[in-house]
């Protein structure tokens, strides 16, 4: 391990005060020290796994916080996270020091508890208490992700069971979490983090399988840059900057999979990213580069005109570069940069033009997710079944309206109908996709415009549709209406008093 400078609560300000020049600056510093002190003096005499005294814990999760130029209020909160839980200081103490704003992140935080495994039903009481807490404040996952960014820094201490249980929950919850908050780069961290505990072997062949694939393209590459560079001056563009990016292990891994191990299929294990003033810049020089290099069919995507329902905004597109070398090219402004890096926690960043703290936003989709799980999530019993509604991979598919409908991947047109109302789902018959004429048991692709055409008088869901459909929601729906069936059905056999 390298070793680095030890992290004090004067290097966490010194951080702090690079990015935080608001009038009341002062006082905001004051703040976080006192929440230091506080920390330092009730975790006073304990000790981590490791043997580090506990305050390393807090002071390097804040660290993690203040490099993201996150708001010292989220940063003092974060010193004080385990307090309430490991000391004998209570919430109403921390409530007359610190106040109301803080409390209430900490006592989110207190609520979420300590990692406890015990199978299968912890996990989901504690998916269930993140989607609460994220729906009332989302400023306390971006704790919570600190939190556990650091505990998997300092995962080598645990007893290996304990590594597996932490990694997989890291990799399975937290990372999708993270993505569909719009947070890449605490989705990529924690991926990152993660990866050779649960999949050690994996980790070591995909490692291996992504030196040899970069091995030799340094060369074209940076060629490229130069050419690309030159071609977008040339056209009068004030480029802010271009560089290549290397796909992150895990992303790779993933994609692997996906293209049943194909490497030759994966075009975007080297990225180059440019970022360009305007969203007029971002069409222009995608045009230049057209004209440079022959765009590959298909992969093209206009993520500034139809974003991400996570926020994310881009261009992209892979070219045929020389030796017929295909690399991808990413085109965005500052803003969707650091939207893309940083997202929802981009509202609690240190705001340069001076606007101050944003204000607190409440995340629709997160809001939605906690009434679900009211409805469903106590009736399941697998964490399998969560992860396929929520966590895996989705796919974004439009209404003809233009809505933007997220739907996990393999979904189809029946659980398009229940997602928009469960009326339209019982009542379905037939879909146009992309205007034509669909079965209902056909696959949604990303980008899918879908209609769905009701009948009227139909009396409720095929049960075959359960052999395809991929979403609770629609599952749920389905069976219920059978049972109402089937308890109908028993009524009229039943002798009638
Ligand atoms: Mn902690």
């Amino acid at each position: 391990m390298k070793k680095i400078a030890p992290q004090t609560i004067d290097t966490l300000l010194s951080i702090i005060q690079h990015y935080h020049k608001d009038p009341n600056r002062q006082a905001d510093l004051d703040l976080v020290r006192r929440a230091y002190d506080f920390a330092h003096t009730a975790h006073n005499g304990q000790t981590r796994r490791s043997g580090d005294p506990y305050i390393v814990h807090p002071l390097a999760a804040a660290h993690i916080l203040a490099n993201m130029h996150i708001d010292p209020v989220i940063i003092a909160a974060t010193l004080l996270h385990d307090v309430p839980e490991d000391t004998g200081i209570t919430l109403e103490e921390i409530e007359q020091q610190f106040g109301e704003e803080i409390t209430s992140l900490v006592r989110g935080i207190t609520k979420l508890g300590k990692l406890k495994y015990r199978g299968v039903e912890r996990y989901i009481e504690n998916l269930r208490k993140m989607f609460v807490a994220m729906a009332e404040d989302v400023r306390v996952m971006i704790i919570k992700f600190a939190d556990r960014i650091h505990n998997l820094q300092t995962l080598d201490a645990l007893p290996p069971q304990k590594q597996y249980r932490i990694a997989l929950e890291s990799l399975e919850i937290y990372a999708p979490i993270a993505n569909r908050l719009g947070m890449d780069n605490i989705k990529g961290t924690l991926e990152n983090l993660s990866f050779r505990y649960v999949y050690p072997k994996e980790y070591e062949r995909v490692k291996k399988l992504r030196q040899e694939k970069l091995k030799g393209k340094e060369q074209y590459l940076q060629e490229m840059v130069k050419r690309a560079e030159e071609e977008i001056k040339m056209a009068g563009i004030r480029m802010v900057s271009i560089r290549g990016r290397n796909k992150r292990l895990y992303s790779f891994y993933q994609k692997l999979i996906r293209k049943d191990n194909q490497v030759a299929k994966i075009y975007d294990l080297v990225a180059l990213r440019i970022i360009v003033p305007t969203i007029a810049d971002c069409y222009a020089t995608l045009g230049i580069l057209h004209n440079v290099w022959k765009p590959v069919k298909g992969r093209i995507k206009d993520y500034i005109s139809q974003p991400k329902p996570n926020g994310y905004q881009s261009l992209h597109t892979s070219v045929f570069a020389e030796d017929g070398e295909i690399v991808e090219f990413q085109i965005r402004t500052s803003e969707m940069e650091e939207t893309a890096e940083y997202g929802t926690a981009a509202h609690w960043r240190y705001d340069e033009s001076g606007h101050g703290r944003a204000a607190k936003r409440e995340i629709q989709w997160a809001k939605e997710l906690a009434e679900i799980q009211k409805d469903i999530l106590g009736k399941l019993s697998d964490l399998e079944e969560i992860k396929i509604d929520f966590l895996q991979t989705r796919i974004f598919v439009f209404t003809p309206r233009g809505d933007v409908i997220d739907l996990p991947e393999g979904a189809t047109p029946v659980d398009f109908a229940y997602h928009i109302h469960t009326d339209i789902g019982n009542k379905c018959s037939a879909a146009i996709i992309n205007d034509k004429i669909a079965r209902l048991d056909t696959e949604l692709k990303n980008g899918d415009v879908v209609e769905i055409i009701t009948e009227k008088n139909r009396k409720g869901p095929n049960q075959d549709w359960l052999k395809f459909v991929k979403t609770h929601t629609a599952r749920y729906h389905i069976k219920s209406q059978q049972k109402n069936k089937l308890s109908g059905w028993f009524k009229s056999v039943l002798p009638k008093k």
